[in-house]
């Protein structure tokens, strides 16, 4: 069998044949060379229009990657034909394998985009002997493709969340569809104000927006202004994962003063290997870190008392009724605000200051999965250490939605990989 052949069976085109195949390459560099014809009767379409025209001139051959076979390099070589298009001018003819000036094929930038799926970009360049750049673009064509062919009906909850990108206090801003039936990410936006939210509901249209059942988000300012504007009559719901990260800084805080003024009065720190005891649950703690917890829950200290109130809000999310969620809140701030403990009091006066959309958490109760925007924070930020390309917004972007944006692909007669 001719690797033609081979190639027929894998990518077959209506109007060239593949003519000749030749070794091209070193013991170093092994590759293959494939030519391809146009058929005698074919004429060339012009790539701005898509229309069969008649030919002007004929370019220098070029290479175009293809998917390697046995850790061979294989190029598809051609000279393309211009056309004269009474339209568009003198253009390059359309070619079925590439698009635009790409000098990969459709064929191996699809290939390389699932394979970065699964492994870094690096890795992807590495194993298949390509550059990190051709990676990237591959990438970046599956995203665009994918989005602009990617169904948005029928959305009816979304999350949103940031993430801290680069060093120093950048942050992305991220939206997700958190549908029982769809989870996905569906929009990336640089920065966290209230510009950049009020371009995601640019984008997602005012016809989709209305149709919002439920929005979860943090207690970000910008946020809460753009979503009253924007879909008020989705029920806005604080989602629990960011009200108790909230909590975990508030308790950092309070230790870590604590520690200072002890050391500081000449006490043994106690405090300074204890940072995890406090953040955990305690069904999460091993048998050793619960007696500590126990010796430590001994003194009366500021950092026990907050992770005491801590666990006593817990208690919150177990309601089911928005009536006595609310009474419990209140009487949980109360006595916050006469704990003393600043970092707990401002958590208070925040947790009072939304309690209408505190509540719509127990109103939206069964239809959100607090779960979900958690389980994308983390994903996100794993996608954000791995690349390490994200220099750029447009990076970050490129390679969250690869990951995070469920995007679909096109129908193909074979799959590569
Ligand atoms: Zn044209």
């Amino acid at each position: 069998m001719q690797l033609k052949t081979i190639l027929n069976h894998v990518q077959k085109f209506k109007s060239f044949v593949y003519t000749k195949v030749r070794w091209a390459g070193s013991r170093e560099v092994p590759a293959l060379e494939v030519e391809v014809a146009a058929r005698a009767n074919g004429r060339a379409l012009c790539s701005g229009c898509g229309t069969a025209r008649p030919g002007y001139d004929r370019l220098a051959a070029r290479r175009f990657e293809f998917v390697p076979l046995w850790g061979i390099q294989v190029f598809l070589v051609y000279a393309p034909r211009r056309v004269a298009c009474p339209d568009c001018g003198v253009r390059v003819e359309h070619l079925p394998w590439a698009s635009g000036k790409s000098h990969l094929t459709q064929a191996y930038a699809w290939f390389l985009a699932r394979w970065a799926r699964r492994l870094s970009w690096k890795e992807v360049a590495e194993v298949f002997r390509t550059s990190w750049d051709s990676v990237f673009r591959a990438v970046a064509m599956a995203v665009n493709w994918g989005r602009a062919h990617q169904e948005l009906s029928g959305i009816q909850a979304i999350g949103i969340d940031e993430i801290a990108w680069q060093k120093g206090h950048n942050y992305l801003t991220l939206v997700y569809q958190i549908d029982s039936q769809c989870k996905r990410l569906l929009w990336v936006g640089e920065k966290r104000r209230v510009k950049t939210l009020l371009r995601f509901f640019r984008w997602f249209g005012n016809e989709r927006s209305e149709a919002l059942s439920y929005i979860c988000s943090d207690m970000w300012k910008p946020y809460l202004k753009v979503i009253a504007k924007k879909a008020g009559q989705a029920v806005h719901v604080l989602d629990r994962f960011h009200i108790m990260a909230h909590f975990g800084k508030a308790l950092d805080e309070v230790r870590a003063g604590e520690v200072k003024e002890l050391k500081a009065n000449g006490y043994e720190p106690i405090l300074t290997k204890t940072r995890w005891l406090l953040l955990k649950r305690p069904e999460n703690l091993t048998d050793k870190q619960d007696s500590t917890l126990a010796e430590l829950l001994q003194y009366n200290l500021k950092s026990v008392r907050a992770y005491l109130l801590k666990e006593q809000f817990q208690l919150f999310w177990s309601y089911v009724s928005p009536y006595w969620a609310g009474r419990f809140l209140d009487q949980w701030c109360t006595q916050a605000m006469r704990s003393k403990i600043e970092p707990i009091k401002k958590v208070a006066k925040m947790l009072r200051r939304h309690r209408p959309l505190l509540l719509n958490w127990f109103r939206a109760k069964g239809q959100l999965s607090s779960g979900v925007v958690e389980g994308f924070n983390t994903k996100a930020k794993l996608t954000s250490r791995k690349s390490f390309g994200f220099r750029t917004f447009h990076g970050a972007e490129v390679a969250l939605y690869h990951a995070l944006g469920a995007l679909p692909e096109p129908e193909f007669t074979h799959k590569f990989c």
